[in-house]
Parts: structure tokens; sequence; C-alpha cells
């Protein structure tokens, strides 16, 4: 774990100023705010980590807040899945908060800006709206209904919400300034009726829901938030965000908090994360679930955490990347590679080390008498405190078929019938004396002797060789299905591709190989164990080959690995 002090990021820096200034009596709040719509991806980790973070370390409190306010998308599924990966994450909210749970509140809120002249019911198009709109440069024209009457808003807002007016026939709208050069301000949308789904909470109370500019600064405000904070793409909201907060607070103060006139929630953003070959966002991640494209939300290739964690990056893994990447306030592109680099600086330690042998071809030591021995070998090199693991050898073995070459130049050391020395790893010594082939010339066995004095660990054992080679025993080794990750888009950035992003979905991102493995692996050939709902991940290094988790489509017959990472670092500073 690293323990270096790291200098404050900008939001730190602000929290550390108000704290010192005696902003909010001392107390920091924040809060993470999905909308439930889909399962969280690796952009929202860095979202999480700053919120829970900052409360962590200013002994502070985030709360988890759903954003629940549009039925058409979001479902307890996806609640429920949130909720799991933050605690597999390792962090902890405060409280569960709905943004469904102040509907009353807001609806009363909304009633009350209708009574003040601040909102009307609008009944053109959605297409109509936007064409009045105007530009950023050129003022927008008001709607023929903007002057209405308070009695008559007040009705039909009332009509919206008994269900009476249908979808998309009406919508609440703020009355502010269609001139404002902040196009946010030229009447937003406040509510919008949605009767075609119930909601995953409030069922079918509700016919009108508001909208985020509505429901996201209120929520805030009504939980005490100090500190909100988002992404970038919100700073053009945030004059809303207050403008709203102005209208109940300060002078205005209605009593909708307990924290007096004075207290008002703050929003500061953050760039994005966006990671190369790769998309950020739920809306495209869904299509590629729901049209098979990928195997589903938790497709190892997928950048959602329940993706990686099945694809085997642990969660320090994950947050170690956030905090290397960390905070600034212009967007950018992150190397996927720095992701790779990092889980395999996280598995390096820990992740015992197992023969696997990709392309089998056989080998026999025809100067063995076919008594199996035990070999126990280190989990990992040099590490006996870290325990060991116990392999069968014998007469016939499995080696990697690019490991023997018939006719070699002087620059290959591995096995070749050329009278040189090879180790077979934490074994003996062996020297090639000639191989056979089918009828098409492909080799099909091996032959070599083996010295039975170059045990390694023994005294013998301490001759040098030029090469190792890996092995597993015939006998013993059982089948093992590796799934080979590749990037999910062959481009490095869909998003920016003009065009259908899932025809950059890269063809070649799943290859299955069936492998040899030694037998240690026996011990895994079963579902892993779930504590407190967490399932416990089995991490190994297969040698040569890279890091691997046990997939859940494992049984009791067949092991299935997940490939994490390969042992290449292409990652440069
Ligand atoms: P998407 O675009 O994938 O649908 P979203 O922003 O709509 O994401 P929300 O559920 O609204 O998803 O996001 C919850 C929080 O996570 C918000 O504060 C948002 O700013 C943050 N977040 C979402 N995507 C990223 C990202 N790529 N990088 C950093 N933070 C993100
Ligand atoms: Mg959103």
């Amino acid at each position: 774990m690293e323990t270096e002090e790291k200098s404050l990021n900008f939001i730190e820096q602000i929290v550390e100023k108000d704290l010192q200034e005696g902003k909010n009596d001392g107390r920091i709040q924040t809060r993470f705010p999905p909308e439930p719509n889909g399962y969280l991806h690796i952009g929202h980790v860095k979202a999480i980590c700053m919120d829970f973070g900052i409360a962590e370390k200013y002994n502070g409190v985030c709360n988890l807040r759903f954003d629940d306010t549009n039925p058409v998308k979001e479902d307890t599924e996806y609640v429920d899945s949130i909720e799991h990966d933050i605690r597999w994450l390792g962090f902890h909210w405060g409280n569960i908060y709905y943004a469904s749970d102040y509907f009353e509140q807001l609806y009363n809120l909304a009633i009350r800006f209708i009574k003040e002249g601040k909102a009307y019911v609008d009944e053109q198009t959605a297409e109509q709206i936007a064409e009045q709109k105007g530009t950023p440069t050129e003022p927008g024209t008001a709607s023929p209904y903007r002057d209405r009457p308070i009695e008559e808003n007040l009705r039909l807002f009332q009509a919206m919400q008994n269900g009476e007016i249908e979808d998309g026939r009406m919508v609440l709208r703020a009355k502010i300034d269609m001139a404002n050069p902040n196009m946010h301000f030229r009447d937003p949308i406040m509510y919008r009726i949605i009767t075609t789904h119930p909601h995953h909470r409030t069922g079918r109370r509700w016919n009108v829901y508001p909208m985020y500019d509505f429901a996201h600064g209120q929520s805030d405000y009504f939980e005490g938030v100090t500190h909100s904070i988002c992404t970038l793409e919100f700073v053009v909201h945030r004059p809303l965000y207050d403008y709203f907060i102005d209208q109940f607070a300060g002078e205005n103060f209605a009593g909708l908090s307990p924290y007096g006139p004075e207290y008002r929630p703050h929003q500061y953003e953050f760039n994005r994360l966006n990671i190369t070959y790769t998309v950020m966002s739920k809306r495209k991640m869904l299509q590629l679930v729901k049209e098979g494209l990928v195997a589903g939300w938790d497709d190892p290739r997928m950048p959602t955490v329940c993706g990686l964690r099945r694809r085997g990056y642990t969660a320090q893994a994950i947050r170690d990347f956030i905090s290397k990447i960390g905070y600034t306030k212009v967007e950018g592109m992150i190397d996927l590679g720095l992701l790779e680099h990092t889980v395999r600086e996280n598995l390096k330690e820990t992740a015992p080390r197992v023969c696997a042998i990709f392309d089998p071809v056989k080998l026999v030591i025809t100067n063995h008498t076919g008594e199996s021995e035990t070999i126990v070998a280190e989990n990992i090199d040099g590490h006996p405190e870290l325990g060991t693991r116990q392999m069968t050898f014998s007469r016939e073995l499995y080696i990697e078929r690019g490991d023997f070459l018939e006719q070699a130049d002087k620059n290959f050391y591995r096995l070749s019938p050329n009278g040189r020395e090879v180790r077979l790893k934490s074994a003996y010594i062996i020297q090639a004396t000639g191989c056979e082939k089918d009828a098409d010339g492909r080799i099909t066995t091996v032959y070599a002797t083996y010295d039975p004095e170059s045990k390694s660990g023994t005294e013998g054992g301490n001759r040098k060789t030029k090469a190792t080679i890996n092995w597993v025993d015939c006998s013993t080794a059982i089948d093992v299905e590796a799934r080979l990750y590749d990037r999910l888009f062959k481009v490095e950035n869909p998003s920016a591709e003009e065009g259908d992003f899932r025809e950059l979905l890269n063809p070649d991102s799943l290859k299955v190989v069936t492998c040899k493995a030694e037998s240690s692996l026996r011990e895994v050939m079963h579902k892993p164990q779930v504590i407190d709902g967490i399932a416990q991940c089995k991490h190994f290094q297969l040698l040569k080959q890279g890091y691997f988790v046990v997939d859940p489509d494992t049984t009791d017959e067949h092991l299935v690995l997940n490939r994490t990472a390969s042992l290449k670092d292409n990652w440069q500073k």
C-alpha cells in the first residue's frame, strides 16, 4: 500500500480552507448521487473515491443518494448492484437516501414557485420548446403560455399530477429569463409527466417527476450537504443550482433545512474519467448488454466495477489507479495501459504462481523410472514466507511447444537436441535427445534425459542453466479453460468517432483456450466463497502467461480462469 504523502487535490484545498474559516460549524458532508439506471463503471469510482474520500479524511459523512427521478430507466436491480459495488470497493456511507424520498417536498416547493409567479405550465411540444431556446448569442422566445394566470398554472399542475394529462402534453417550467446568456436559465423544465412506468419505490403515487436541475440541489439542501462534488459538465448548471436554492434559503429562508438561513450547499466540479479503448457511458454499456454484444454488465471486458472484478481487478488496484490519475479541472483521456500497470503492481506481490501449459507438447524423460515424486515449489519465488505448493513430477510431462526447436541456432537457449542443458522449473535439469512427428511433420513428442542429481533445492540444484522452462505432469494435469481478453474497442476513443460505436468493437477481444495446468489448481475448482455478501476472488499468476482469476462459471468439474492482465507492461510514464 502507498503510504507516501500526496499533495492535496484542489477540492481538498477548498475543504481545508472552509474548515479553517469555520464554515458550516466545521461540518463536512458529501454525497455520492448515482442514478440507478445502470451498473457503476470505473468513472463512477473516481467520483466515489472523491466523495467518500473527503468525508473519511475530514471526519465528515458521505451519504449514498440515489437520484431516482426517472422511472422509465430505473430499477432496484441497479440499486442493489450499486450498494454492493461500493461496499466491495471498501467505502462506507452514512445514510442511504433517495431523491424519491423528497417527491412530496419537491412537489410542494413547485406549488410554492407557481404561487410566487416563478413557474408556469407550458403546453408546447418538446420540439417547440427547444426551438424557442435561442442560441448562446441570441435570446430565446417566450412561450405563449408564459404569462398564464397563477390559478390556471396551479390547476393544470395538479391535473398533471392527477393523471388527467397525457405524457408529453404539458411540462412545468421555471419562469426565469429567456435572454440569459446561460441557456440553462431560459425557463428550464422543472417537471414532466411520466405515466408509462411505475417508479421502483413510489409505484404509481406520482404522475409528475422533477427534472435533475430541480431535484439535485434541493436534495443536497434537504440533507445538509456541504460540498456537492460532481463532474465538469455540471459547471454550466451551477448557477441554476444556486438560483433554485436562493428561492428558499438565505433571506428567503423557508425552514426547509435544520441548518438555518445561512446554510447552503456548494457545488464543485472535477474532470471526468475517460479511458482509451472503452466507453464510459451507462447508456452505451446498456446497449452492449441488451444487444448481447457482451455477456452482461459483468463481462470481464466491460469497464464496469462488476466487470473489472470478474476480470480479476482487486478493489485496491482500482483505488490505486484513481489515486494515480488525480483530479483536475481539464478533461482528458487516460491510457488503458496505466490501469493494467496498476493491477500488475498490485497482484505481483500477492498472486501465487502456478504452472499452466497453453500450447502443450509431450516431453518423455527416457531415463526416468516412471515412479512419481513430489516437488515442493514456492508460491512466489524467493518468498518462502508466502507458502509452498506441491507438484508431481514423473516420466511424461507437458511443456510449451515453443520451448522446443528441432533445429536451433546459438541464440535459442531452450530445448533442442544440441547438448544444451535446460532446467525444468523447480525440478531437474534435462537435455533434449530428439523428437517424434506425425504425418504432417508436426512434433508430437519430445525426448529428453534428466540428471537425477540436479533437483532444485538440493546441492546439485545449484548448477546454472541459460534457460528455465515450465512443465506440468501429464498424469495429474487438469484441463483448464482460460479466457484471454483484449481491449473492447479497436479505436482509442470510440466516443469521438462518427457513426455507430458498436461497429468499432474489437472482434478479437475474447480468445478461449484450453490449457494443461498443474494439479494444485484443483483446490479452486468450486464456486468462490462468499463473505458478507461479497464473493472472494482467487488470483494467480500463470507463469509467463499473466495474472488470472477464477471465473464464477467454474464448477467442481470445470475450471474457468479469466486473464486479468498479461505480464507484458507497456505502460511508460
Ligand atoms: P453516465 O454518463 O455513464 O450515464 P452519469 O453521470 O449519468 O453517468 P450518474 O449516476 O448520474 O451517472 O453519476 C453519479 C456520479 O458519478 C455523478 O456525480 C457523476 O458526476 C459521476 N460520474 C459519472 N461518470 C463519471 C466519470 N466518467 N468520471 C467521473 N465521475 C463520473
Ligand atoms: Mg447522470
